[in-house]
């Protein structure tokens, strides 16, 4: 563990006994809700609102296409099916020192790997778009499996997302927005941010040429903060254009009639709040005025 990990992890989080799983404290989760908040006044008026739970649909999830991009990271809830033969016999197992989950069996749902996934089709199944695009309001709380000893870098984690949906110049407007607004908010909280195109870690050796493509197209924006060194900083927002990937998955049309476009701007509620501490230190009240007010704290 880094120096910085132990100082910050003493007064925000206690270990529940697997890399990047923690208990949160009242001082940390004080701070995530007050920057839930903050992101809330931002909340355009004709966003609708919806909070997922941390489970979805394996198969909606599947159609999604994820398993082409991220195989490596996703989870998947397994249960104990069959008889209760079957099912006492797996534990029977378990009690005489072996193990139990031979016997588990996928159930037919994933955990969530992003807020916005389940949206789609919910938005799908009311018909076309309409002229203007839609707005979401979207968060849950997401799963990947990227064990690591860093902070900002963990398993289970929090998601909001402002999602739009509708034609290529809706999307677009609604991404140029976003990256001026994340900005203006990282400003308000003191935070030493840059906005940089980004590409995502799609797995495997045909997932490096997905990488390039998006980083060429710039269909990705990241927010970075450094938390662990400027050398490294650490993406705490992100700016998505998916093109007409979700439009075309769930035959989902403008008012047009062509696919929509969906775009999303992903706030990692974790990240922000480990960045605000890392940034400004453990003690609220030395915060700068300016923060505080931002924070209403
Ligand atoms: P990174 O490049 O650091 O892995 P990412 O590109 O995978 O980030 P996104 O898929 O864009 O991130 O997810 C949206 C936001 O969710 C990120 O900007 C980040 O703030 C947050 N996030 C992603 N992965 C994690 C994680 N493992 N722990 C905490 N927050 C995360
Ligand atoms: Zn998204
Ligand atoms: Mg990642």
């Amino acid at each position: 563990m880094t120096e910085l990990t132990e100082r910050l992890a003493a007064g925000l989080f206690h270990p529940m006994g697997v890399d990047g799983v923690y208990a949160r404290t009242g001082l940390y989760e004080g701070v995530v809700e007050r920057l839930a908040a903050l992101i809330s006044e931002y909340r355009p008026a004709a966003a609708e609102v919806f909070r997922f739970p941390p489970v979805m649909s394996r198969a909606d999830l599947e159609k999604s296409g994820y398993l082409n991009s991220f195989p490596n990271l996703l989870g998947c809830v397994c249960s104990l099916h069959g008889s209760e033969a079957d099912i006492r016999a797996a534990v029977q197992r378990h009690y005489a020192g072996g193990s139990w989950t031979t016997s588990l069996a996928p159930a037919d749902l994933v955990l969530s790997p992003a807020a916005c996934y389940p949206i789609y089709p919910i938005a799908a199944s009311r018909g076309p778009a309409p002229r203007g695009g839609l707005v979401f309001d979207v968060a849950c709380d997401c799963f990947r499996r990227e064990p690591s000893q860093m902070l900002d870098r963990l398993q289970s984690f929090r998601m909001r997302e402002y999602v739009c949906i509708g034609e290529p110049n809706d999307v677009v407007a609604f991404r140029t927005y976003w990256i001026e607004r994340g900005q203006q908010i990282a400003q308000r909280l003191g935070l030493p941010a840059k906005v940089e195109t980004a590409s995502d870690p799609f797995f495997g050796r045909e997932g490096q040429m997905k990488a390039v493509a998006q980083f060429q197209q710039a269909l990705k924006f990241e927010l970075l903060v450094p938390i662990y060194g400027t050398d490294r900083p650490t993406a705490c927002m992100s700016f998505n254009y998916h093109r007409d990937h979700f439009g075309t998955t769930w035959n989902f049309q403008d008012h047009a009639g062509a696919p929509v476009h969906t775009g999303c701007a992903a706030f990692g509620m974790d990240r922000l709040a480990v960045a605000m501490f890392a940034t400004h230190g453990l003690d609220i009240a030395s915060w700068p005025a300016s923060v505080r007010d931002a924070l209403k704290m």
